[in-house]
């Protein structure tokens, strides 16, 4: 319901002489619209917005309590009754104690009076209006704080296990790394050359470990600065696949894990190679931390349909991600931040890390004006795609 520029006056009287009169005179004010009986005017009121009802007393008592019920029902903020006539007294009463009706007016009308309250009844149909716009509005706003709130919250309770999550992973290869030094600065002269490169390797793990997550972190923060963190050029997709690949080699092995390739050859594109290899990292360390031991990987490459995009698919057979979770994936930080559950290990089977791997990689390929996306099933696996533009430098 919105205010009108001009208000609609809707007169049911049984007299046409009456009715001509408040046309005559009223309608210089107001949209007026006759009506003779109570049914025309139900009719009326189906089809068009009426603003001010003026009806008279002498329409058939029962019929008036009906009409007065059912405008009261239907139009109960702001539709403004005037109830003229001469006797009744309890259907005056009986709609006023009701509040069915706005004024009651005596007949005959004195024109003058009729004008004077049919507009203040228009102002204050007018007022009611707004007040239920306003209403309406301090409504709304409410809901968005509430929203807002709701969001604050969630923020902090990220927040909050962000920070479990992250201290403890910075804290676990810290305490490593400090640990096996000191070992091997006590005992320097005692341990065997074995000995020595075993604690050394681990002490480099460590560190490769530290490294990996202040990495994460950083591209996080960074990739909002698409132009300083690009180093576009023409890149060999098959070979960034397979450079990859090498990497995750050993733990494949380590973890008995099968992986089918189907790389199909495709033309170079324009990209920052050490942006997709990280991504391509992500999505290859996911599905091998979340894949069974002697479980099964497919990596496929090939053009989308239309060939404008060279398309890269991860498939693991492994745990799958929960419906409700497959939504929130790509944010950052998003992970069940379940402190049990996080290790910053690399492979091991289902070990979590703080979430910003997903987030990374859909930054990353967004940068490239690619697409990412990932369909999953609890219990089945899941499969992420990348979709990377074949395009020419420029
Ligand atoms: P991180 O591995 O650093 O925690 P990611 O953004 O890479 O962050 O992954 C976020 C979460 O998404 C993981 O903790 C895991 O719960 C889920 N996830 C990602 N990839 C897979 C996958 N292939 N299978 C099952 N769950 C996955």
């Amino acid at each position: 319901m919105s205010m009108p520029a001009r208000h609609t006056l809707l007169v049911i009287d049984s007299s046409d002489d009456e009715l001509q009169t408040a046309f005559d005179h009223l309608s210089h004010l107001f949209e007026v619209v006759v009506s003779r009986t109570v049914q025309d005017a139900i009719s009326i009121l189906k089809t068009r917005e009426v603003h001010i009802i003026l009806t008279d007393q002498g329409i058939p008592q029962l019929l008036q309590r009906h009409f007065l019920r059912m405008m009261a029902g239907a139009y109960p903020e702001a539709v403004q009754t005037i109830f003229t006539g001469e006797s009744e007294l309890d259907l005056i009463i009986d709609a006023i104690n009701q509040g069915y009706v706005f004024r009651y007016l005596s007949k005959p009308w004195r024109i003058v009076e009729l004008r004077d309250v049919l507009t203040v009844a228009a102002r204050q149909y007018d007022q009611i209006v707004e007040r239920n716009m306003l209403l309406k509005k301090l409504e709304e706003k409410n809901l968005e704080l509430q929203e807002s709130n709701n969001q604050l919250l969630e923020l902090d309770r990220l927040k909050t296990a962000f920070m479990a999550v992250a201290s403890h992973e910075f804290r676990t290869p810290v305490t490593l790394i400090g640990g096996f030094a000191s070992l091997l600065e006590m005992s320097a002269d005692k341990v065997t050359p074995e000995r020595i490169k075993d604690t050394t390797s681990k002490i480099a793990e460590g560190a490769r470990r530290l490294e990996r997550l202040i990495r994460g972190m950083f591209q996080m923060l960074e990739s909002g600065e698409v132009a300083e963190i690009m180093h576009f050029e023409e890149v060999n997709p098959k070979s960034l696949v397979q450079g990859v690949l090498e990497d995750a080699q050993p733990f494949f092995d380590k973890r008995e894990i099968q992986l089918n390739l189907n790389l199909r050859d495709v033309s170079t594109i324009f990209a920052d190679a050490s942006k997709i290899k990280d991504v391509l990292n992500n999505l290859l360390l996911n599905a091998i931390k979340f894949t069974p031991d002697a479980g099964q990987i497919d990596l496929e490459m090939s053009y989308t349909a239309d060939g404008n995009m060279v398309e890269i698919t991860v498939r693991d057979h492994g745990v799958g991600i929960a419906e409700q979770d497959i939504q929130h994936i790509f944010e950052p930080m998003f992970s069940s931040f379940d402190t049990l559950h996080h290790s910053s290990g690399v492979y091991e089977f289902q070990r979590r890390g703080i979430g910003l791997g997903l987030a990374v990689s859909k930054k990353f390929v967004e940068l490239h004006e690619g697409t990412i996306h990932l369909e999953s099933k609890l219990g089945e696996g899941t499969t992420i795609m990348i979709r990377l533009p074949v395009k020419q430098n420029g």
